[in-house]
């Protein structure tokens, strides 16, 4: 039989990938929660109208990218390609549309039918918060602040930039739509195949394309800040205030838009130049339609989701392979002794491992191959005095200690 490969645009996670996995996501787990985020799961599969509706019909996950199956019932399901719309269907669903604020914090993987490449998966993973209930835009400079946070904590604040855009209130966005469609039908016949489809349904997808001639046109496309509202340049202007306050740094660039219909007022992302053509590692915003699209009362929200594995490649140090204590029988009558030396270092929390067969030299040899830092060594001579040899694997020396300071002596 031909060896099974795993599926494409799929990875497992092993050593170093999987330890890079697990320091973003410990890492944005503790920080969320200084910001009093609370964690949440929500199934890995939802009804399929749970994406389809919110994330609008024409966005480019809907129409291209969703794992989408009827299951041996016959409901039709979809494997999530985000987070946002389970954690607002399960907002509902639990009743908690009247127990506002309601801050979020996920990890987890999401799935999409995409063309699989450096920094771009089937399945891949991503964190994210949302802070569903406040409209104010302190909430949005807040939802920025911990993604910051976050990357620093991460070590790699300095490989982003954090780039901002207002889409305003609807009636602002139904002017500059007007203005979008003016500007990009006098020029439809440049425009991609694609984005032409988009002038119909979208047109604000189209400053979002990464076709090049469309990113000529989309240069000198007008941008919203015309036709802001008065409510709506006050949101934009108080949440730069704040991001100043926080001291997060950011550019504004008139070009961010959020694909799906339900989004308004802030956008944003955090990109980078080190991973190519994925360069967005973190995008978020505010999406005050989302929840009343979920069968909820009208409830303002923001939030952001970022992908683990374009986090994970920016970790400049791969977090080191955990280095434990290898204790060692010297002789058959020690055998009993190193058990229990096993069983105590366990108890105090250390990373303790005794090889199943092999003579003294062999285990030595393997504690040394698998990174211990410490070998505990004991024979029957030591166990009826009460010692263990204890030998620092990285610096070479053997000290002999008591059995009952063992454990000081290697934690
Ligand atoms: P892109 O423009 O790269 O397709 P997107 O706008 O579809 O991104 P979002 O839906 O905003 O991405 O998801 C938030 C983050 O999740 C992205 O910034 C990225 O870090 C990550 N992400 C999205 N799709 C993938 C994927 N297929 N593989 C790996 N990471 C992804
Ligand atoms: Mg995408």
């Amino acid at each position: 039989m031909a060896t099974l490969q795993p599926p494409r645009g799929t990875h497992d996670l092993i050593g170093e990938d999987q330890r890079r996995h697990t320091r973003v996501v410990e890492t944005a787990r503790r920080i969320a929660a200084t910001y009093g985020c609370d964690e949440w799961s929500t199934p890995i599969f939802e009804d399929t109208r749970v994406f389809a509706r919110t994330l609008g019909e024409t966005s480019d996950v809907v129409t291209k990218e969703m794992y989408t199956f009827a299951d041996r019932g016959g409901d039709n399901l979809t494997l999530r390609p985000e987070n946002t719309a389970g954690v607002c269907r399960a907002l509902v669903t639990n009743g908690l549309t009247q127990s506002l604020p309601q801050k979020v914090f996920y990890a987890g993987p999401m799935f999409r039918y995409e063309r699989p490449q450096k920094g771009r998966y089937r399945q891949f993973h991503q964190i994210g918060i949302e802070l569903i209930g406040p409209a104010e835009p302190l909430a949005d400079a807040e939802a920025i602040a911990c993604g910051r946070d976050i990357l620093a904590a991460l070590g790699i604040a300095n490989e982003t930039v954090l780039e901002i855009n207002t889409l305003g209130d609807r009636p602002s966005r139904d002017a500059y739509r007007a203005a979008l469609v003016d500007y990009f039908s006098a020029h439809r016949a440049a425009l991609s195949a694609e984005s032409q489809d988009r002038l119909d349904r979208n047109p604000l997808r189209i400053l979002d394309s990464k076709d090049p001639a469309d990113r000529a046109l989309v240069a000198d496309a007008p941008t919203i800040l015309p036709h802001l509202t008065a409510d709506a340049a006050r949101h934009w202007d108080r949440l730069r205030e704040h991001l100043a306050r926080f001291g997060v740094a950011f550019t504004e660039n008139p070009r961010i838009v959020r694909g799906l219909d339900y989004y308004s007022h802030t956008a944003f992302e955090f990109v980078t130049t080190r991973l190519g053509a994925q360069g967005t590692v973190m995008a978020g915003g505010r999406y005050d339609g989302l929840v009343a699209e979920m069968g909820g009362p009208p409830t303002p929200a923001i939030g952001w989701a970022a992908g683990i594995e374009r986090l994970g490649m920016l970790l400049a140090e791969p977090p080191p392979a955990p280095a434990g204590i290898a204790v060692i029988p010297a002789d058959e009558p020690g055998e009993a002794a190193a058990l229990d030396i096993l069983q105590q270092l366990r108890a105090a929390g250390l990373r303790a491992e005794m090889a199943y067969r092999g003579n003294l030299k062999r285990r030595l040899e393997r504690a040394n191959k698998t990174g211990a830092r410490a070998a505990i060594l004991v024979g029957g001579d030591e166990m009826t005095r009460g010692v263990a040899q204890v030998k620092n694997l990285v610096t070479g020396t053997q000290a002999e200690v008591p059995l009952a300071e063992l454990v000081a002596a290697v934690s």
